[in-house]
């Protein structure tokens, strides 16, 4: 079969990362602590993650399964590193959060969805329908590897140092310290993109690539947001960090 349109619409997809990547440094995703009134009904801030990113495994799964392409051990590995990434984001991280009582515009949770259900359909379909990956040269595993486990640890423990700032029941904001936040304000952020670089690196497609883009077009600029923000509340947040990427940005 002919995919030459999927390679089209791939382009056309990254074309709307770039413009979404401008367009969010002059409007900040109205979640978390940039979120304001006026963008329609809200919903309680666990509920939305789990909307948001609990459906990723289902639409991958789908294109995955539904598709022709032989399961071979390399696209099965490919497959369940995306998946896994979206259990823990989907159905554990809303759990361990502790924003209990905030919430998030509706309208926010539905693009999310959007997001999801596209970048979903380039990397299942990819893999499903389109063959996936044949081969993989032993230094690309083990680069592509080495990038997403020592990625999602980055993520993962900033993400816990952020959580627990806060005791049960409080919902304000304090200075993270340790760990990577001596350098950037989001490491978190950053631990996520490396783990997509791995990703792409391993998948070795252009759906890898495209879902690095739109990685890097929703986190750089929230990043920015967020150092901007840190600077304005507390007068003593630490002159030396940067926004993401240690001693450059
Ligand atoms: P944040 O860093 O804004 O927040 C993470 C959690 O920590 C939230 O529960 C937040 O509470 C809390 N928190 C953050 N900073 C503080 C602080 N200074 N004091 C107390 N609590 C704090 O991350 P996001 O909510 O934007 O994103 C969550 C995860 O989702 C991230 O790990 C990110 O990598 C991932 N993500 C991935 C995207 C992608 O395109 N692949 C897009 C967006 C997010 P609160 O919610 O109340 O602010």
């Amino acid at each position: 079969m002919d995919h030459t349109w999927y390679y089209y619409a791939a382009a056309a997809w990254a074309l709307v990362g770039l413009i979404t990547f401008v367009y969010l440094f002059k409007q900040t995703a109205p979640y978390g602590r940039h979120t304001v009134s006026g963008w329609g009904p809200q919903i309680s801030n666990q509920l939305g993650w789990m909307i948001m990113e609990g459906f990723s495994p289902i639409f991958v799964s789908f294109w995955f399964w539904m598709g022709d392409s032989e399961k071979t051990p390399l696209n099965l590995f490919i497959y369940s590193l995306y998946v896994g990434h979206y259990v823990y984001r989907g159905y554990i991280f809303p759990f361990l959060t502790r924003t209990k009582g905030k919430k998030m515009p509706i309208s926010i949770t539905f693009s999310a969805v959007f997001f999801n259900l596209m970048n979903t359909f380039f990397i299942g379909y990819q893999l499903g329908f389109m063959g996936g990956r044949e081969d993989i040269p032993l230094w690309q595993l083990v680069l592509g590897c080495t990038l997403f486990a020592g990625g999602f640890l980055i993520h993962f423990i900033s993400d816990q140092i952020l959580i627990r700032l806060r005791k049960p029941g409080e919902t304000g904001y304090k200075i993270p310290k340790g760990f990577l936040f001596e350098k950037v304000t989001s490491p978190n952020y950053l631990g996520e993109l490396i783990e997509w670089l791995g990703f792409a690196i391993i998948a070795g497609s252009m759906a890898g690539w495209l879902f690095v883009i739109w990685t890097a077009a929703n986190l750089l600029p929230r990043a920015y947001s967020h150092h901007t923000w840190y600077k304005t509340k507390f007068a003593d947040y630490p002159k030396y960090r940067k926004v993401i990427f240690p001693y450059l940005f």
